[in-house]
């Protein structure tokens, strides 16, 4: 008879561990804070080896059939600046969270897990049995500044790219198309940055710097006001799962930052490492201490390479006096932003 497992958290992390734990029969509930669907704030780009764990769930043609859309291309561009369109060195898959939690959600039930809705609880639970999935952690814990993120979803934003990535010097957006037509627009700024109400000042922080690319090309744009969320105090400082005292995945760990664009792998991978642990404690043949060890391990080995490139890489986009210089060396240096790329996956 195989011991129940409880995730605290239904997003990506802990849905995808609980559907390859229900594939192998292990008992699940989930407790969910919130309820599907709903927006997030996220950019909706998923790159990275996660999506081979998507196929191994038997989840990809579901989230196909949801809308997901291939993302293949992507330019770069400063207010004033902008890359050639380039291709992406491997696929993307764009789908709103809106559609991609709640599809995971309904699969996990069809499995036979239990998945609580509105149930917060307690995530410093720390009992055998339980794995922490509920997310980043909240703002003061760990050095480095605050940062905020907003996105919304609109209409009629003609894109050059499938992946457009705007920098300026108060933060990034990302631009990609997502289900039945939609652009979804996904920023992240500097705490600073925010100098009126969030609602207002954010909506033009959005929108870019005056006269800027990014302005231009939100010009048109009908924005789906439902689809407005914010997201504050979060803190991009790596942190190694080895140190957390819970069994932890996705950004329960630490949190990749979002211009990479491998956040979501990064929870669907670390979802990955843990099944088969978690099978062999539910089954009797390995201590909790020894699970919770043996994930925390294969999670550092995999990501503490990606999590370093990526706070060189974040640091160097958003350092202002080099953004112009930045954009226009992707044209002719390709390689570069593709070392980038391959050093962050
Ligand atoms: C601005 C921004 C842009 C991003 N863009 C991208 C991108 O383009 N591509 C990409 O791959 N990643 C991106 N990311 C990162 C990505 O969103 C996260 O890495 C991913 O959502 C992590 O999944 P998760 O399941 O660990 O956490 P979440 O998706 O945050 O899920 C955690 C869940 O736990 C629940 N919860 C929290 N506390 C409790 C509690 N006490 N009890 C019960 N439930 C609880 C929450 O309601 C939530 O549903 C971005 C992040 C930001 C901030």
């Amino acid at each position: 008879m195989n011991k129940p497992l409880t995730i605290v958290g239904g997003g990506l992390a802990g849905l995808a561990l609980g559907i390859g734990l229900r594939r192998q029969e292990v008992p699940v509930t989930i407790y969910e804070a919130a309820h599907y669907p709903r927006h997030r704030v996220c950019g909706e780009f998923v790159s990275g080896r996660g999506q081979q764990f998507l196929e191994r769930l038997g989840v990809s043609s579901l989230l196909a059939a949801a809308g997901a859309v291939p993302a293949r291309t992507v330019a770069f561009y400063s207010p004033r600046r902008s890359s050639p369109v380039g291709s992406l060195p491997s696929p993307a898959l764009c789908l709103s969270r809106w559609q991609m939690d709640a599809q995971l959600a309904a699969r996990f039930r069809e499995l036979g897990g239990d998945l609580q809705e509105d149930r917060r609880v307690d995530p410093a639970t720390t009992s055998e049995g339980w794995v922490r999935a509920n997310g980043r952690r909240p703002a003061g814990e760990g050095p480095g500044p605050r940062w905020f993120g907003l996105k919304i979803h609109a209409r009629n934003v003609p894109l050059v790219a499938d992946l457009e990535m705007h920098v300026s010097p108060r933060g990034y957006v990302g631009l990609c198309r997502v289900e039945q037509g939609e652009v979804n627009v996904c920023g992240l700024f500097r705490r600073d940055s925010l100098d009126a109400s969030p609602t207002t000042a954010g909506r033009q922080l959005l929108m870019g710097p005056p006269d800027s690319i990014l302005r231009q090309r939100l010009a048109g744009a009908e924005f789906d006001e439902s689809s407005f969320c914010a997201v504050a105090g979060l803190a991009l400082a790596p942190v190694p799962a080895a140190s957390r005292a819970e069994v932890c995945v996705g950004d329960a760990i630490t949190m990749i930052p979002p211009v990479t664009g491998n956040g979501m792998s990064m929870a669907f991978e670390s979802a990955e490492q843990a099944v088969d642990p978690l099978v062999a404690w539910s089954q009797g043949r390995q201590t909790w201490a020894a699970t919770r060890r043996e994930i925390a391990q294969g999670c550092d080995g995999q990501f503490a390479r990606r999590l370093f490139w990526a706070r060189q890489l974040q640091r160097v986009i958003l350092h202002a006096p080099l953004q112009d210089a930045l954009v226009g060396m992707v044209g002719w240096q390709s390689w570069l932003w593709r070392l980038a790329f391959a050093g962050t996956r």
